[in-house]
């Protein structure tokens, strides 16, 4: 999927692969998160160059899982932002790590590359022209930050939201953060919202995300039955179902055994 949303922002995602986000500036180009592999983030570098006719002139990373840091590399001449928290779970990433995301061949010839800049909780930026703001609100993963643009009325939600896709609760996922950082983005009052994987869509996707966990908590906590779960448009609709007893397991740990 290559989707323009405006006449100044890309998003770029297929299959379930991670979105990856061009926002155009007056003269530099701004790109939120690199996705798995190196080799792609160079080729949607080049789209994204060619298209707009300007250079790269800083990239974001939402949180640190591999689909969204990994392309980091492509990148490597200018700055790439993250939260602080991103940063120090990437230096974290041994060999073992990255030979299990990517293959012990391709983990070889290439490799990760680090933010250079890095905020604490939040950070206001004009970048290239562009005005933003990253929070960082936690949630799918400590360190999950939205970007938000203001004037365009857009949040780039990384995995806090995903678009007819399961959620992917993961071991250090939190529950109570995700439904707060939920209302967070809701607060901002976006028209767009791009998630993390899936289709851009509007507000009615925040809806849906917290409805989702607070199906699984429900679930959790013996008041919905299994089936009464699966059953559910806002499930049954989802790709990836195979992911559901993984991030059940992880949320039953978040939930329960905080
Ligand atoms: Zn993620």
């Amino acid at each position: 999927m290559i989707k323009k949303l405006t006449e100044n922002v890309i998003v770029v995602g297929e299959g379930g692969s991670s979105n990856v986000t061009i926002i155009a500036g007056r003269n530099c180009l701004i790109i939120v998160d690199t996705s798995l592999f190196p080799e792609k983030a160079l080729k949607i570098r080049k789209f994204a160059q060619e298209i707009f006719g300007k250079p790269i002139g800083l990239v974001v990373n939402t949180h640190y899982h591999p689909d969204h840091t990994f392309g980091n590399s492509a990148f490597e001449d200018v700055n790439i932002i993250s939260s602080q928290m991103t940063k120090e779970f990437m230096e974290k990433m041994d060999m073992n790590y990255i030979e299990g995301v990517w293959g012990k061949g391709r983990a070889d010839r290439n490799h990760i590359s680090l933010p250079s800049k890095t905020f604490e909780k939040k950070l206001s930026l004009n970048e290239c022209g562009v005005k933003m703001k990253l929070y960082v609100l936690g949630g799918h993963t400590p360190d999950s930050s939205v970007v938000f643009l203001e004037k365009l009325g857009m949040v780039i939600a990384g995995d806090l939201i995903l678009n007819g896709y399961h959620l992917e609760i993961t071991a250090d996922s939190n529950i109570k953060n995700w439904k707060n950082a939920l209302s967070t983005i809701r607060d901002l009052s976006p028209l767009f919202v791009i998630p993390g994987h899936g289709e851009v869509g509007g507000v009615e996707q925040i809806k849906a995300t917290k409805d989702y966990l607070m199906r699984i908590e429900a679930f959790i906590e013996g008041r919905i039955s299994k089936e009464e779960l699966l059953s559910d448009e806002n499930f049954s609709s989802r790709e990836f179902p195979e992911l559901f007893v993984y991030s059940v397991e992880n949320a039953f740990r978040s939930l329960v055994q905080p």
